[in-house]
Formats: structure tokens, sequence, C-alpha cells
């Protein structure tokens, strides 16, 4: 990740040479070795790069440069999340020393009068998350007319949360726009196609940053809805029971609590390993786990570094990592020395984003399957629910196909107040209904289909049953 450059090579001001080895930074990064003096130069600046990479000292140094401290809005950097925008604002405040630049996190959950306050009193440089800073604008509190200078960071989460729309809006009002930059860690073609409309002439470019080492372990995915990835878990395990030990994988300590006593009620021996156990409870673990004693373990990323026990031929990924290096390290944990291993990893709607990216940064070959049918003459020990969330367009409305058409004299009319009056929902509940001589497939909303496909079953269409299901 680092260069043999150092910074105090670069002919930066001094303010900004104290700020960075205050911090301790000596050598430059790949990414920022690749950007800096791109951006510096004058020119606009796409760059790839992974998390962890140094992506804000890289768009950082050449904005501060240009910023001086006047209290006049010369800056607007975008972040995804109220914690990066918290996190890129810190290390700017950091990298600047004593330069005095203004600089204000702007995102929501925090006092929206007291934010305007500051911003009257003149501020530099903001960092905020989208809709706040659009908000703003709205509410007369920043001047997109002012700042020249627009960064764009981790463009590629943006895009997945659906923040275009409004970085868009929020591009068109900044009409003195002269200088931007981009940062993702990959580029789907949304991406490519908004950054050329809305940047000049643009230096694209491509940090070859030593890769990670994917272990040789079959890798699978499988697309199940929140609500019956622990379904799918109890699969996996049964399937893997004879062989080997396991590592469950999740995102939080609550989440490890919640599968542990779910996955213990149905006779599955696991252990919980996380952050909030002290030493010993952790090493008592850790080493019955080795000893064989223990089958299966549910952690945290934190809690399971530097596990290496030889036992283990399975990882379930039951959260996709938020990070994208997680995915390999977790998946490291198998396969060790040569042995056989694989992981799973449950995807739902809402991680299918993440888990993309992380295929695409690592080009990781991950099959997409069922989840596997329990051994022979064994039982499913958790029960699959009806999940129509999962199979719901994005205004939330479910196909229910039904076995009666325009034979039947079904209209669209009469099949709509048929669904409205025996489930007494409202008529904005129905969405496209489609009728063929033979069946009629009617879009109800996710939250009304059980309803539905009940009444449907039990009343059958006058006096005639109907079959039902859900496409
Ligand atoms: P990214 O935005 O690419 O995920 P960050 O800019 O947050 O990465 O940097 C990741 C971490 O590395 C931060 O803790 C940051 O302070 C540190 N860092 C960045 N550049 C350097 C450098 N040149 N030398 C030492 N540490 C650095
Ligand atoms: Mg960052």
């Amino acid at each position: 990740m680092f260069t043999k450059t150092r910074f105090s090579s670069w002919d930066l001001p001094d303010d900004l040479q104290n700020g960075l080895k205050e911090l301790g930074f000596e050598f430059v990064t790949e990414v920022q070795w690749q950007t800096v003096p791109i951006a510096r130069s004058g020119r606009d600046v796409i760059g790839q790069a992974r998390t962890g990479s140094g992506k804000t000292a890289a768009f950082g140094i050449p904005i501060l440069e240009a910023c001086q401290p006047t209290g006049n809005l010369q800056g607007l950097i975008l972040a995804p999340t109220r914690e990066l925008a918290s996190q890129d604002r810190e290390e700017l405040e950091s990298i600047q020393g004593s330069r005095g630049l203004k600089i204000l996190a702007v995102y929501g959950g925090t006092d929206i009068e007291k934010q305007a306050r500051t911003l009257q009193g003149g501020v530099d440089l903001i960092v905020g998350t989208p809709g706040r800073v659009m908000d703003m604008t709205k509410r007369g509190y920043i001047d997109l007319l002012s700042p020249n200078w627009f960064v764009l960071d981790e463009a590629d989460r943006m895009l997945d949360m659906g923040f275009f729309p409004d970085i868009n809006w929020v591009l068109e009002k900044m009409e003195s726009r002269e200088r931007t930059l981009l940062f993702s860690a990959t580029f789907p073609q949304e991406i490519l196609d908004a950054a050329y409309e809305f940047m000049q002439d643009p230096d694209f470019v491509i940090t070859n940053e030593e890769k990670l080492d994917i272990p040789p372990i079959d890798q699978f995915s499988i697309r199940i809805g929140r609500s019956n990835k622990l379904w799918a878990l109890s699969r996996v395990l049964s399937v893997h029971s004879g062989d080997g030990q396991s590592i469950v994988f999740v995102n939080t300590k609550r989440m490890v609590d919640l599968i542990i006593q779910r996955l213990g009620k149905v006779g599955f021996e696991v252990k919980a390993l996380h952050g909030d156990m002290n030493q010993n409870q952790r090493e008592r673990i850790l080493g019955d786990f080795r000893e064989g004693k223990v089958k299966t373990i549910v952690a945290t990323d934190v809690a399971a570094r530097g596990i290496d026990v030889d036992g283990v031929t399975l990882v379930v990924n039951y959260d996709v990592p938020s990070d994208i290096d997680s995915y390999v390290h977790r998946i490291g944990r198998t396969g060790r020395i040569g042995r056989k291993g694989e992981a799973w990893t449950l995807v739902s709607r809402d991680d299918l984003g993440q888990m993309n990216r992380i295929i695409a940064t690592h080009g990781l070959l991950v099959e997409d399957c069922e989840a596997p049918d329990m051994p022979e003459g064994e039982e499913d020990k958790v029960r699959f629910s009806e999940d129509h969330g999962e199979s719901s367009s994005v205004f939330g409305m479910v196909g229910v196909k039904m076995s009666i058409g325009s034979d039947e004299g079904m209209t669209k009319l009469a099949a709509s107040e048929w669904i409205v009056n025996s489930i007494r929902c409202d008529e904005l509940a129905i969405g496209n209904i489609s009728i063929s001589n033979n069946q009629t497939i009617i879009e109800v909303h996710k939250s009304k289909v059980g309803l539905a496909l009940k009444a449907v079953r039990k009343n059958g269409y006058q006096g005639k049953e109907v079959t039902v299901e859900v496409v």
C-alpha cells in the first residue's frame, strides 16, 4: 500500500507538512502517489482504490492546499454515511495542521439550527451526506453557487444507497464548480457514465495494490430473505455436520447472541465469540474449539481475528461483511494447509450490492445456488417462512398468480374489487393486473400478500376453487 515516496519530498505548504507529520504520515500510499500530483496539476481525477488505501488524504491534500481560510465556502465533499463524513472531516482537520480552514461536517441526526449558525459564521469546507446537504441548501443555509471544488467519496456505495438523484441535484446547483475528484472501490457502468458526464476530461487512475491471497476453496452464495437466513444456515450446518468444524460470521455482537440462542434451541452445538468477552472466556472457548470439543462458533470479525484452527472446513457468512477485505479474511479461516474447505454466504436483497462489490473487487468465483437439501431422512430444524418482501418490486408489489381468467369472466375491475373486498385493503395495495384466458396475475403490496393468498385459497372465486401462488 505504501510507496517509497515521502510526503516531505512533495512541495506542500508548511502547515500541511506539519499536519501530516503530526499524524505520523511519512510515506505516501499508492493511491495518494497516483492521484495527488494529478489533482494538484489542475486535472479532474477518477480514482479506484479499496477501503483503507488512504483516499481521504488523496483528495484532502489537493483541496486543503487550494483553499484559503476566508469563511467562503470553497469545497464540498460528499460521503455516503455520517460515519464516513465525520471520519473524513476529522482526518482533514488533522492534515490541515495550523492552516485555519473551517471544516464543517453536515449530516442528518445533528442539530440543524446549530449547524445553520456555524454556517452563517463562515465555513471554508463542507463534508456531508447528500440528503442533509440538499436539505440545508433548500433552507438557504448552504450556497452551492460558491464552492469550486467537489469531491465524491465512495461513489459506488452512494449509487447503491440510491443517492445519485440527490447528487445530481447538488451538482446542478454547483455552477462555479471547476474541479472534481471522484473515488470508488468499483466502477459499475452507471458511475462511469455519470462521471464522464459531470467531470472534465478526467484522468482515470487504477491502483495496483497487492492483492489479498484468495484461499483455494469452494465458494457459494444463497439468495435468501432476512427472515429465512436462519433456515438456510441450519441446512448448511446440517449438511456439513459429519465433517470438520465451522465458523459462522455475523456483523454485530447482538446478532451473535441471537443466533447462538436460536441455533441452541433447535439442537445445534454452538458457542459464541465476540468482542465483549474477556480474555479468559475467549481463550477458553478458543481452546475448546482447537481441541475439537466445540464444533461450531458464531463470531464477529474482530473476535475471530487470528483464529487458526486446522479443523475448520466450513465458513458461513450469515451477514455479508460491510468491509470488502473482511470477506477474504473470513473465508481464509477454512481450507488451511491444503485441506478442503467451503464458504457459504447468505445474501439478502439488501446485501446484494455489497456482495457484488466484494466479488468484483477481488475477482472471486462464487457459485450462486439454492440452500442445500437436508441429508437423507432428516427434517428441517428451522421452519421456512413465506417471505414476500424478498420477491417484491421496488414499490413493494408482489405478483400473485391465480388459476382463473377471462374464460371464467374475470375482468380487471372484478379482480381488483374481489381482492380489495376479500381482505378489506386499500385500493392502493393493488397494482397492475394482467388477465389471460385461464389465469390472472394481480400485483398486491407485500404487506397484504399473505392475507390475499389465504383469502383466495379459502373462499375461491364465485364458489369455484382457485389455486394461487406468488410469482
Ligand atoms: P480509505 O478512505 O481509502 O478507506 P482512509 O483515507 O480512511 O482510507 O485511510 C485509512 C487509514 O490509513 C486511516 O487511518 C488514515 O489515517 C491512514 N493513512 C492514510 N494515508 C496514510 C499514510 N500515507 N501514512 C500512514 N497512514 C495513512
Ligand atoms: Mg474513506
